[in-house]
């Protein structure tokens, strides 16, 4: 289920943002004829990427081969990528987007997935993306799923295909972020539950989430996934926390 955007927020966004030029919320400069509202030229090209070498299954950053960690128990994902750090522009672009509901967002962000993607996560080589769910009642509070609005931009792109109805949250949870390591693993069991198995029989997809912090919450998705038989299950997040606490 996806809500259309509220169009009354945004004409109220633009018409606010006509009429009190803002500040760039990161360098607090005042924005003049920028690509983008809210930040800044000079911070939105700072943002600082993900660059190899990582850890060929969860992504993790400076590391050969497989790190520690998967080496020991691999990831239930074949592979996660991430384009960015989560902080500076990016932590503030994807706060505007998810908390303030600034949606018109969606669109660079997913052009800065695309033009950053990982050489060996080539979209159109995947049957769908997954957005993961969010809870229906925070959906109903929100208005949208952010990961559905990223997924759209790049679906308008690539043309894949998103699918949203296939896994479903159908239990809600304390937000992830006020919780540490440990209690956010607890925290996410047994949340999703797979609706349409047939849909995801015998696919490649490609599970997309906004922020990966401890990955709890697409480790959790993915284990569910495998219930229905895909073929491969890889996981793409626009950005990732530096110290996953
Ligand atoms: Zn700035
Ligand atoms: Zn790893």
């Amino acid at each position: 289920m996806q809500l259309r955007p509220n169009i009354l927020q945004q004409t109220l966004e633009t018409a606010i943002t006509f009429l009190y030029p803002a500040q760039c919320r990161v360098c607090e400069k005042q924005l003049g004829l920028e690509s983008l509202p809210y930040v800044c030229d000079a911070c939105w090209n700072d943002i600082h990427f993900i660059e190899p070498s990582w850890c060929e299954m969860c992504g993790i950053p400076n590391t050969e081969g497989r790190c520690d960690a998967c080496a020991i128990t691999p990831p239930p994902y074949g592979k996660l990528r991430t384009i960015a750090y989560y902080e500076a522009a990016l932590q503030q672009a994807i706060h505007l987007f998810k908390f303030e509901k600034r949606t018109s967002l969606a669109k660079p962000l997913a052009q800065l997935t695309m033009e950053h993607i990982a050489d060996d996560c080539n979209i159109v080589e995947y049957d769908f993306i997954l957005p993961i769910p969010i809870h229906k009642k925070r959906l109903r509070e929100r208005g949208f799923n952010q990961a559905t609005l990223l997924a759209n931009e790049i679906a308008k792109t690539t043309g894949i295909q998103v699918v949203t109805d296939a896994l479903v949250r159908y239990r809600n949870t304390s937000p992830q972020s006020s919780l540490d390591r440990d209690a956010r693993q607890t925290n996410i069991i047994g949340v999703f539950e797979l609706q349409q198995e047939e849909v995801v029989r015998n696919k490649r997809i490609l599970v997309l989430d906004d922020v990966y912090t401890t990955g709890a919450t697409v480790r959790e998705a993915v284990k569910i996934l495998w219930n229905a038989d895909p073929i491969e299950i890889d996981v793409l997040t626009l950005a990732r926390a530096l110290d996953p606490e």
